[in-house]
């Protein structure tokens, strides 16, 4: 059976849940967390797997087998406390419309950059695990002057929160004008610091954040991540676990990655994350 949910289809596991494979008690990884996540959000609270750096930990113990009891006996299903076919089922169904919207609006210094699709899939398969759906705006090249070109082409600015003034801050301006809850991505060729892929930095009310052409596949929802989170939410990055898209350091690696309840509590409260 497909699944539906921007929650689960993009996890292998579940979808063998669906077609009968049980997951239970002593399974771990980003699919239980991902079941976790989306009990949560269904009200089935878990102090016990909550708080720590994998958060909620994605490990299948008592409390989880619990919570899976309830959900099922709340919902008509034999109450065995194990993900199977008809439990996926109910998930599925009941947490198939997303949540929550943030709108993306792409702009690049020339029609060569980056291809907008990756980086807009790879942000739709990180948030929409948390039934935030990623939208795209628009997409357009800044059709610069040669000498405007010239000038983007690196960046010499280190990355703050707050661009008011500078390189960073004339590039923000160029382009079509969206509404002050979208967030504008803007594809620079590269830092003068190569080290630096991206950052979230943008002027005051008008979020937007600045991509290296050469960022990797999750790097866009990285930065898109500090945005969200805004500069109120401590710890920006999240260096002790790799598997956080907030971790520091580029990923390339195909898994995707997870955010912590926590983080994505304070994401929803974004102006740029609407309910839908
Ligand atoms: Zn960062």
């Amino acid at each position: 059976m497909a699944l539906m949910s921007p929650r689960f289809k993009t996890s292998s596991k579940l979808i063998s849940a669906s077609n009968g494979a049980v997951i239970q008690k002593g399974a771990r990884g980003r699919h239980v967390h991902l079941i976790q996540m989306a009990l949560i959000d269904l009200g089935y609270l878990m102090p016990r797997s909550t708080g720590g750096v994998f958060s909620p930990d994605g490990i299948y113990g008592d409390e989880t087998k619990q919570k899976v009891i309830e959900f099922q006996s709340a919902n008509h299903l034999t109450a065995d406390g194990k993900i199977g076919r008809n439990t996926m089922a109910a998930l599925d169904r009941i947490c198939r419309n997303y949540k929550h919207r943030v709108t993306l609006h792409f702009r690049s210094i020339s029609l060569t950059t980056v291809p907008f699709s990756d980086a807009l899939q790879s942000a739709e398969n990180v948030y929409g695990q948390y039934g935030i759906k990623i939208e795209f705006g628009s997409g357009e090249s800044l059709m610069l002057t040669n000498e405007q070109e010239q000038q983007f082409n690196r960046v010499d600015e280190s990355c703050r929160w707050e661009i008011n003034d500078g390189e960073v801050n004339q590039l923000h301006s160029l382009g079509g004008r969206f509404p002050s809850n979208h967030i504008g991505v803007y594809y620079v060729r590269r830092f003068g610091d190569s080290s630096l892929l991206g950052c979230g930095g943008h002027a005051t009310n008008r979020p937007a954040c600045t991509v290296a052409a050469s960022a990797s596949r999750w790097d866009t929802a990285h930065e898109i991540g500090h945005v969200l989170l805004t500069s109120s939410f401590s710890p920006v990055h999240v260096n002790n676990h790799q598997r956080n898209l907030m971790y520091p350091y580029s990923r390339n690696s195909s898994q995707i990655p997870v955010l912590t309840d926590r983080q994505i509590a304070q994401m929803r409260r974004s102006v740029c994350c609407v309910s839908i």
